[in-house]
């Protein structure tokens, strides 16, 4: 396949090249050149980006043995073209595919553990291998890969149907022979280190998150800015972070139980209080308030808590940010008020709807300012009906 540039040389970044055939769609250039170095998406290998002349290639893959390139514009010129590669991102997938050859050859050569599927994205490279492997053995993988990096093994491609068939065989030496048609770096010295960044059960094997190259270098240098800063805001050594974090969480875990405590004693002195304070109507204390500092969660509770004796009759205020809430609620004993007529008699006054069970409606509105007026008239209705 003399037009595919990138099978006999993955080194090639410049190359002339003439258009022969392109379509349009959506806005976009569907371009065919006579040869090209531009790799198309496939074998899990993402596409190559780059230029055609003055057009910016941001795709590239191939249909019924076709190759085409998408571009943002179709070139004045149509022949001699000066086609370049983004080689940047071409030279980083290449580490990233060449290292996922090594890593899948050092797991079956080491362990056994065949590779059944791979993922080779833009930030996401993982292999899956058939067998399940220990924290322990994926860190001698790592250890043995990054052994034949510094061994700096050849990487070859192989032709054994003859170079008109599009059979490859890519072989690091002394290692692993593979099928695949992608691009691969010359030597295991040029993916420069793989790092195992993660690893989870998958299936009945593992998958083992990796990155090659400048890729991990990038990556370290992001965890060691991680770390320095946890560092400095933790006042400890890279050693003792992790226990710190510990001590931390536990700190704070201790904190909040206290602080539900103290809450809740809170709670017990404030029913204390508007017991204290209720109104007497016959055999029935009316305990009347609004709050702004309380949930609505712990107003119900408070309210629920309160009507747990007998005689009791709550009718309870509470702005919190936009909304006014009303709730309403009375003792199994005083069976005779129903409140759900009371609610939907006065939440009209906020703007708002409720309801709920006879001895327990709540509502809320939008209408801060006739707050007072509701409970009032709430209190209004209540009094005489049980009078
Ligand atoms: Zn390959």
């Amino acid at each position: 396949m003399k037009e595919r540039i990138y099978y006999n040389d993955s080194f090639k970044q410049e190359f002339k090249a003439d258009i022969i055939d392109y379509f349009k769609e959506d806005d976009k250039y569907h371009i065919q050149l006579n040869k090209t170095a531009f790799y198309p998406e496939g074998g899990g290998q993402p596409a190559d980006h780059g230029w055609i002349g003055e057009s910016n290639i941001s795709h590239v893959y191939e249909e019924d043995g076709k190759i085409f390139h998408i571009g943002d514009k179709l070139p004045a010129k149509k022949s001699g073209l000066s086609c370049k590669i983004n080689w940047e991102r071409r030279f980083d997938l290449m580490q990233q595919h060449s290292g996922q050859h090594l890593l899948s050859a050092v797991a079956e050569d080491l362990y056994q553990a065949e590779t059944v599927g791979f993922h080779l994205g833009e930030s996401n490279l993982t292999i899956d291998t058939d067998i399940k492997l220990s924290q322990e053995k994926i860190e001698e993988i790592e250890t043995k890969c990054n052994q034949l990096i510094y061994e700096n093994r050849d990487i070859s491609v192989e032709y054994p149907g003859g170079l008109e068939d599009d059979t490859r065989v890519i072989k690091i030496a002394g290692l692993d022979k593979n099928l695949c048609g992608g691009t691969h770096l010359k030597n295991t010295g040029e993916i420069g280190v793989i790092s195992i960044i993660d690893s989870e059960n998958y299936k009945a094997g593992s998958r083992l998150h990796f990155i090659s190259g400048q890729r991990a270098v990038k990556d370290y240098r992001f965890k060691n800015k991680l770390t320095a800063f946890l560092r400095d805001r933790l006042s400890v050594n890279d050693q003792n972070i992790k226990t710190e974090i510990m001590r931390l969480l536990e700190d704070l875990n201790n904190k909040a139980n206290t602080i539900d405590k103290l809450k809740g004693e809170l709670l017990r002195f404030k029913e204390d209080e508007l017991i204290g304070s209720a109104e007497v109507i016959g055999d029935y204390r009316l305990i009347v308030d609004s709050f702004t500092d309380l949930s609505f969660t712990e107003l119900r509770d408070l309210a629920s808590q309160l009507v747990s004796d007998n005689d009791i009759i709550i009718i309870f205020g509470q702005q919190e940010s936009d909304t006014t809430r009303m709730i309403l609620a009375r003792s199994d004993n005083i069976a005779a008020l129903n409140l759900n007529p009371v609610i939907q008699e006065v939440m009209p006054l906020l703007n708002g709807n409720g309801g709920g069970q006879p001895d327990f409606v709540q509502g809320g509105g939008s209408n801060p300012e006739k707050l007072s007026e509701a409970i009032s008239k709430a209190r209004e209705i209540i009094v005489k009906s049980i009078n």
